[in-house]
């Protein structure tokens, strides 16, 4: 495919004027390209003030396909899958479609440092912004969290970007190249979009480490089989820094007893595992992808130290809400996959109340099935269509109850829940049959909580 080469000022579309579609705009017309903006839906009011401050053409709730089809280059917003109509028309006139990643990439030249994986994307990245943060870094966070990568480039350029990066994203990114790639984990995600095959949404995933170089750095789980079994595939090019649970063969990050060892030319770093102030396993590894991150960009360890202690609770992440009447109720509803409840579940040593559900991608609940029957004493099913959740679970669990809204299913639980019990919310499941968004199932979760207290 021929990519649209950025001296030759042509005419790009931006499919979805949302934080990454705006800001995609507004860095091709500072680069004087003639950018026109579409999105199928409403265009929210803060995203419409920017393009207008910057005169750049837009429609909403339609898409015109003789200003569209008529792109040398389309940008597409991750949202949007190739499924969509208008995508299908877009290839039939061979027209390339690249991310927001690609194109602000073409013009910076700071360091990139991109996190992917399954689960973790965004406890890491924040994790590792903040710590480069507190080294004084010229650096923002953007990606699939935060900012939108052009937006920064267009306006106030940077020496460092921590991207996060969905595989929606890297679908759509060609010429991209890491500094350095992070890869924490491949479990079964997002199938709906990638035609029910792992292989599709593994390949994915696997484009972080596409046009690295051997100046460039690739650091992963050692304790992953798919990665693993890629790597061997791929034989990639790049340093290889692998973390694991346990000391391996050339792993480089790693726990020695209750202590994250660091050990990166010579330049080692050891904390307690104390100073981690997020909780579970799955954190650990978090912290050890970061913290390799850090010492591998030279902050010293008096700083990683002091930005792990004051490294915040992230909201909706194993968040822990309160304590009524000696139950814990926790906040996870970022978890929307069946690997990302597993972590949760194994991080608790109470009796749990489940509450899960909503909008199955394609999931299969055998990786929960021994630890739910072990911890949970009942699970609550809050969505529209529960029988998957019914059919893989009922016989297993003795007390399962239907809700359709979060007052009910936290009335359910607290009923359910006695002295010394945990309330999770973990869903394995995206929220858009109930929700707004995983952030606004999280927030009614809790505001149901708080009502709850006498
Ligand atoms: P992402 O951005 O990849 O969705 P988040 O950091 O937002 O990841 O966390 C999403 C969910 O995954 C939360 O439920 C969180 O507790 C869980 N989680 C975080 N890190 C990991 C990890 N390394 N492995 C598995 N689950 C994780």
């Amino acid at each position: 495919m021929i990519f649209f080469d950025k001296k030759n000022k042509s005419r790009i579309v931006v499919l979805g004027a949302s934080e990454s579609g705006t800001g995609a705009a507004v860095l091709a017309k500072k680069n004087g390209i003639d950018v026109f903006v579409s999105d199928m839906y409403v265009i929210k009011n803060s995203y419409k003030n920017i393009l207008k401050k910057y005169k750049i053409l837009y429609e909403e709730k339609w898409h015109s396909e003789n200003k569209i089809l008529n792109a040398d280059e389309i940008i597409k917003s991750p949202g949007i899958p190739d499924t969509a109509s208008i995508i299908g028309k877009i290839k039939e006139h061979n027209i390339p479609i690249i991310s927001e990643i690609e194109f602000a990439w073409r013009y910076t030249k700071a360091k990139t440092i991109c996190v992917t994986g399954t689960n973790g994307k965004s406890t890491t990245a924040m994790l590792i912004y903040h710590i480069l943060n507190s080294a004084k870094f010229s650096v923002a966070l953007v990606g699939n969290i935060g900012k939108s990568f052009a937006l920064c480039v267009a306006e106030n350029d940077y020496d460092y970007y921590v991207i996060e990066l969905s595989s929606f994203q890297l679908d759509n990114m060609y010429c991209f190249k890491a500094d350095i790639a992070i890869l924490l984990n491949i479990t079964s995600d997002h199938l709906d979009r990638y035609e029910y095959e792992m292989k599709n949404y593994v390949d994915s995933k696997m484009r972080i480490i596409q046009n690295q170089t051997k100046d460039d750095i690739f650091i992963y789980s050692n304790d992953d089989l798919v990665i693993i079994h890629e790597i061997k595939k791929k034989c990639p090019v790049a340093a290889l820094y692998p973390f694991s649970y346990k000391k391996k063969r050339l792993t480089k990050a790693y726990m020695e007893s209750d202590f994250i060892k660091i050990d990166t030319h010579n330049n080692e770093f050891i904390i307690n595992k104390r100073y981690i102030t997020l909780q579970g396993k799955h954190n650990l590894y978090n912290f050890l992808a970061a913290a390799m991150t850090a010492k591998l960009l030279n902050v010293s360890n008096k700083i990683l130290k002091n930005s792990f202690l004051n490294f915040k609770t992230v909201e909706h992440r194993m968040e822990k809400v309160i304590s009524i009447g000696n139950v814990d109720y926790i906040n996870d509803s970022k978890s929307t996959n069946v690997n990302s409840c597993l972590y949760a579940l194994q991080s608790l040593k109470t009796p749990i109340v489940l509450i899960l559900g909503g909008i199955d991608k394609g999931n299969d609940y055998s990786a929960i099935k021994k630890i739910v029957i072990k911890k949970c004493k009942a699970l609550i099913f809050l969505g529209l269509n529960n029988f998957g959740l019914h059919s893989f679970f009922d016989k297993k669990i003795n007390t399962i109850h239907d809700a359709t809204s979060m007052q009910e299913a936290v009335k359910y639980a607290s009923e359910l829940a006695q002295n010394g019990d945990t309330v999770l919310l973990s869903p394995c499941c995206s929220s858009f049959d109930l929700f707004k968004n995983y952030e606004d199932r999280g927030n009614q979760f809790k505001k149901c909580v708080y009502n709850l207290v006498p």
